[in-house]
């Protein structure tokens, strides 16, 4: 296998992940991924993954001892919040991980973080590792399943593990006293995309024990990732190149679909979830109690600002309170960042502190450092109010908070 070095191996981001709650990256292990899916957005050339992207899978040997040194310099000392493993472009559990360990052996130096932990795989391998992740203080599992016909799954995702195997990895987490949720995405045209096939995938993952169900189109960059789909498509669906041909036509840099295709499915996906109470996107329930009060606010307002996208609402109040909300928590963090506060035994995430302190501040205070100042907007600001003092949960199928 070839080796790259890896420079950086944990990194802290201005503004929490909304796709997947976290505040850490940590460097993934490999570059490529053997799963081979024939729609992977990582062939994209803006990835710049050399060789076959399948093939030629490359581990970053000098990980675990890298992000040991960073912890032991104090990266994820001062801020608290989740570190997710993993990315779009690679699979940690990807057939690699069976001999190489490195994501084991990543995982054994996180533990040491005291940080909540949030992996997301298509790789039923990840329940070898259940003994390390029950280390974090809090983890939450995600599994991406876009079809339950194992057949269908070994064309479009040759190297991954069947269906049901991915299915007892999420009751096995759950078991364990893992959050755990499923992503399915992406859903491909005329393949994987159809309501009825998306209600018995969705079915399932809840038998299973999932939290949430998580739909999601294809997208297709053109270049390499379009084209590899595309000859699928007219290898093994001819009938569907048309459709192909349509949908993608646009030839959009994101390679997303056409609107008039893509709205109304994203329609019928959540208002199916909506109407069994079972959360589209991965929930607030979950994800406050892996991210500190500010990051969770902010993720909470984007979410919102794609639920109510989804039902038809004017979302533009909703974004400009998010895009001065975000300047807000960003500009108090990189001032934070650049202070010389230290780690105390009684106070072992003083960034974090103080930024909640400030956010509670302004939840009780009037005047220029109020929440209605922050966000701009007097009804969100009591909306945030009732989030950040009162700890209030808002469900996504309801739109309306729960006691929990
Ligand atoms: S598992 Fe993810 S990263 Fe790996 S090939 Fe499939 S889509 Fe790409």
């Amino acid at each position: 296998m070839n080796e790259i070095e890896a420079r950086r191996a944990l990194a802290a981001a201005p503004l929490a992940d909304a796709f997947l709650p976290s505040l850490y990256r940590a460097t993934a292990p490999y570059r490529g991924c053997g799963h081979g899916c024939r729609y992977c957005d990582g062939r994209a050339e803006r990835y710049y993954v050399d060789g076959d992207f399948e093939r030629d899978v490359a581990a970053r040997r000098n990980l675990p001892a890298l992000l040991r040194a960073e912890i032991g310099r104090g990266v994820a000392r001062r801020e608290w919040g989740a570190v997710c493993l993993g990315s779009g472009v690679t699979d940690v559990y990807q057939p690699a991980e069976e001999t190489e360990r490195l994501t084991r052996a990543i995982l054994a130096e996180l533990a040491e973080t005291g940080l909540p932990f949030v992996v997301l795989t298509k790789n039923a391998l990840v329940r070898r590792d259940f003994d390390l992740i029950s280390r974090f203080p809090r983890a939450l599992v995600m599994l991406t399943l876009t079809t339950l016909d194992p057949d269908l799954a070994r064309l479009l995702e040759p190297g991954a593990s069947p269906p049901a195997a991915r299915l007892a990895c999420v009751r096995a987490a759950r078991d364990a006293g893992f959050r755990a949720g499923v992503m399915a995405m992406p859903l491909c045209p005329g393949i994987t995309d159809g309501a009825e096939s998306f209600h018995a995938l969705a079915e399932a993952a809840l038998d299973a024990g999932a939290e949430f169900v998580y739909p999601g189109g294809l997208t297709l960059r053109p270049g390499r990732q379009k084209d590899c789909f595309v000859s699928l498509v007219r290898e093994s669906f001819p009938n569907l190149a048309p459709l192909y041909a349509e949908v993608y036509g646009e030839e959009r840099p994101s390679g997303m679909p056409r609107m008039d295709y893509a709205a109304p499915r994203d329609r019928e996906w959540g208002s199916w979830l909506d109407a069994r109470g079972t959360p589209r996107l991965v929930p607030h329930s979950i994800y406050r109690d892996f991210l500190s009060a500010p990051d969770s606010l902010f993720v909470l307002l984007c979410h919102m600002a794609t639920l109510y996208a989804a039902r038809g609402i004017d979302t533009r109040p909703l974004s400009a309170a998010l895009t001065r909300y975000a300047d807000w928590l960003k500009g108090e963090r990189s001032a934070l960042r650049r202070s010389r506060v230290k780690t105390a035994p009684s106070d072992p995430f003083p960034l974090t502190r103080v930024l909640a302190e400030r956010l509670a501040d302004a939840a009780g205070s009037t005047g220029p450092r109020s929440l209605e100042s922050i966000l701009g907007n007097e009804r969100l600001a009591r909306f945030a109010r009732s989030v950040v003092a009162e700890g209030a949960v808002f469900d996504y199928a309801s739109l309306g908070f729960v006691i929990q």
